[in-house]
């Protein structure tokens, strides 16, 4: 037990280095160390490299991942005396990953309140801020009190993280991303959950991606990921539960930022239900809405949330979110004026017959990033115009000549490096695969 005053970092950093497990009160001391710029960098580099290397049980877990959440504000919804419970889906980030969209509406027609607090894009996987960004005068940088007005009065709203939640992780994280130390399953756990805890949730749904445009690298580190999430959010508090989905390929047949928010407006309206898109978004609703005690069975949650696509609700709500945010009043009716999509269109072709044996989604992001749709730095300013549309699916039968993506561009000298990315992307073999992976796998809860 450590009190404020006794408090060496360099002690903490020692006892974690030396694979022993640490007292809730040095963790505790340690973040609010970080919080109050009373650790340096260094320190926070190699405290994250001795939990890299010696990891972290449940019970630090958990305490990492509060004091993290109670570094900054953490919202209250009690005195809003709201009729649902506050809920909300997080994703490890995909390619094509325009789920959120969807599921924040969906939810909120089901009876949840769904404060959701996104990120931006960062590498291969593109993020719902800079999606939602591509729509003229959505303003995703508001005080928490319009946050929790804009939730209570539609259910929904979907912004960017304010400075004042989780202040630690944000210190923390911009080391870790320089230090190689990232990929630490205790440090995402807490990274993660922190954010999300301090949006004041009743229930939580991750979705951990696996496959080759994950941000895990194998499946099994996928499970570990969801079960420690899991473990964590619930011992937080927070009713947590998680699926790990399919992103062997992209999810949506498109990808880019205001491509996708396009794809999103017709999947709400009812005009386009890609069979991917569809099926991963209901299973994290259905899942979302039997974790919060919103449904008592897939049966009632899946025709809860068919009801409120085929009713309008859905869509409605989305829209009515758009202008509360300060988007436009008739972005569904005149999507095409405000979502406009890059001048320089080219195809990409399949060079030979045979099936679709597997994709480089990974790949497919890069070159979203490389038409200046991502970012390299986090710095970088991104154009929403450009983006891919249209992926030929895994297992597809394919002829020479077949479309396999088209490219919007805004710059000609990227555009024929990108074809022959995507080109390299596709791997085309004579046979079609034996096994077919599923999209969802069994939920972890
Ligand atoms: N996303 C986060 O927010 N934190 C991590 O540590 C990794 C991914």
């Amino acid at each position: 037990m450590i009190t404020s005053s006794h408090f060496l970092p360099q002690e903490v950093i020692r006892k974690k280095r030396d694979g022993a497990v640490l007292a809730n009160s040095e963790i505790a001391a340690f973040v609010q160390g970080i919080t109050r710029d009373e650790v340096s960098e260094g320190q926070i580099a190699a405290f994250a490299m001795a939990v890299f290397f010696n990891g972290m049980n449940a019970d630090e877990r958990v305490a990492l991942t509060t004091a993290m959440r109670d570094s900054g504000r953490v919202l209250d919804w009690k005195p809003l005396h709201l009729p649902g419970p506050i809920v909300d889906k997080h994703s490890t980030g995909g390619v094509g990953d325009v789920v959120s969209l969807m599921l924040g509406p969906m939810v909120a027609a089901c009876g949840g309140y769904v404060p959701m607090i996104s990120g931006r894009g960062l590498g291969h996987t593109g993020g719902t801020l800079d999606k939602l960004d591509s729509i003229p005068g959505y303003q995703t940088n508001i005080t928490n009190e319009k946050f929790q007005q804009v939730v209570r009065d539609v259910g929904v709203a979907i912004i960017g993280q304010t400075a004042d939640l989780a202040p630690a992780d944000k210190r923390m994280y911009a080391t870790r991303d320089v230090t190689a130390t990232v990929e630490s399953i205790p440090l995402i756990t807490a990274s993660i959950l922190s954010k999300k805890l301090a949006a004041g949730l009743d229930a939580l749904v991750m979705d951990v991606k696996a496959g080759s445009g994950a941000f895990m690298p194998t499946m099994e580190k996928s499970i570990e990921l969801a079960r420690s999430i899991v473990e964590v959010g619930n011992g937080a508090g927070v009713k947590t539960s998680a699926i790990i989905t399919n992103m062997n390929e992209s999810l949506a047949p498109c990808a880019g930022n205001a491509i996708e928010v396009i794809c999103a407006l017709d999947y709400l309206s009812g005009k386009s239900r890609p069979a991917r898109l569809h099926e991963v978004t209901m299973a994290l609703c259905v899942e979302l809405l039997l974790t919060a005690g919103l449904a008592d069975s897939e049966l009632a949650a899946t025709q809860a949330l068919a009801g409120c696509l085929d009713n309008g609700r859905a869509a409605e709500l989305f829209a009515k979110m758009v202008v509360e945010l300060g988007g436009p009043h008739d972005l569904f009716e005149a999507s095409a004026r405000y979502l406009i999509t890059a001048p320089i269109i080219k195809t990409v072709h399949a060079g030979g017959d045979g099936f679709i044996s597997a994709i480089d989604t990974r790949a497919l992001g890069l070159a979203v990033v490389s038409l200046g749709g991502g970012r390299r730095r986090a710095s970088d300013k991104i154009d929403f115009t450009v983006g891919l549309n249209n992926f030929a699916a895994l297992g597809a039968s394919v002829k020479a000549g077949d479309l396999l993506a088209t490219v919007y561009a805004r710059d000609a000298h990227v555009v024929d490096e990108v074809v022959r990315s995507i080109e390299a992307a596709f791997t085309i073999s004579d046979q079609a695969n034996q096994v077919i992976l599923p999209m969802v796998y069994p939920a972890i809860r």
